[in-house]
């Protein structure tokens, strides 16, 4: 396996690798590596002749200081799990300063309204550092293929905005969400949660499914006065938003149109962790 500190080596190596019709996988992330993470990883391995993969726990994307400064970083252990999954993959893990150059800053962007509901409405600015880290590392990487968890649907659907307004030449590709035993999706964040929490955090996918069912035979209103009575009595999980959206535009609904693809988004909190999760209703 090769490790890159720093993107002029990165760069510079993936030069000499690189032939007229090879192809390059791409997989970011902020480590703490999951199966999900991995799932991701195996798909760039069999569908590309090299594999990148990136951790870096990007600062402009977090609205949240506390969230920033509790990220789990487990570099060590990320390796040896990549190490077991292939010694093919090229690991990027940049500081902050390879990546920025003393300006940690975001670029502002325009994702044609994408980026107005849900994690950008309850996370001001978290789109714009998203937005600033992936095209920094497109531009690093230059990768033929990019993969990208549906688990992040809202991300998935504007970095896909991104690269076509940028003009980028790199096809985003969206993999599904990998769940643990109990269905609740993975996540480095569920490592900071009680076993307990862990355990009763299912509730989040549960009401999910039960969501998708009522959504067949009432109104999106209903169905997202099901799901607030749901957590209403709930004191351990507080729901800060359950949102049913248009796929393509991921506007709130308000009348069911035929023929629309339909897919619900939550976030919840259990103490201070935020956990999200979504749902296809089609
Ligand atoms: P993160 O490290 O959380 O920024 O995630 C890196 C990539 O992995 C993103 O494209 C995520 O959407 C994806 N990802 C995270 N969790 C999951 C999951 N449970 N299933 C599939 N993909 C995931």
């Amino acid at each position: 396996m090769h490790i890159f500190y720093g993107k002029v080596a990165l760069i510079a190596y993936l030069k000499t690798i690189k032939s007229t019709n090879s192809t390059l996988g791409f997989v970011p992330t902020m480590g703490a590596l999951h199966q999900g993470h991995l799932a991701l990883m195996q798909r760039s391995l069999k569908e590309n002749n090299d594999t990148v993969v990136s951790i870096f726990v990007n600062p402009t994307q977090f609205n949240n200081l506390e969230d920033l400064e509790k990220y789990p970083r487990t570099l060590e252990e990320d390796v040896k799990k990549m190490r077991g999954l292939s010694d093919k993959i090229i690991l990027y893990a940049p500081s902050v300063d390879d990546i920025y150059e003393g300006n940690t800053m975001s670029q502002s962007f325009d994702f044609d309204g994408l980026e107005n509901q849900m994690e950008g409405k309850f996370r001001p600015g978290h789109f714009n550092g998203v937005g600033t880290i992936v095209k920094r590392l497109f531009e690093i990487v230059s990768p033929t293929n990019a993969y990208f968890g549906e688990k992040d649907f809202q991300q998935l659907q504007i970095v896909k905005k991104m690269v076509e307004k940028h003009n980028l030449s790199v096809n985003v590709v969206g993999c599904p969400i990998f769940r643990e035993e109990n269905q609740l999706a993975m996540s480095s964040r569920n490592e900071r949660l009680t076993p307990a929490e862990r355990k009763e955090a299912a509730i989040i996918y549960k009401t999910l499914t039960e969501a998708k069912e009522v959504f067949k035979v009432k109104s999106p209103q209903e169905t997202i006065e099901f799901v607030e009575n749901s957590f209403r009595n709930n004191e351990r999980f507080e729901l800060e938003y359950f949102v049913i959206a248009d796929e393509s535009t991921l506007l709130p609904v308000e009348d069911k149109i035929k023929d629309k693809n339909y897919r619900a988004f939550i976030a919840v909190f259990v103490n201070s962790i935020r956990l999200i999760d979504t749902i296809s209703l089609n």
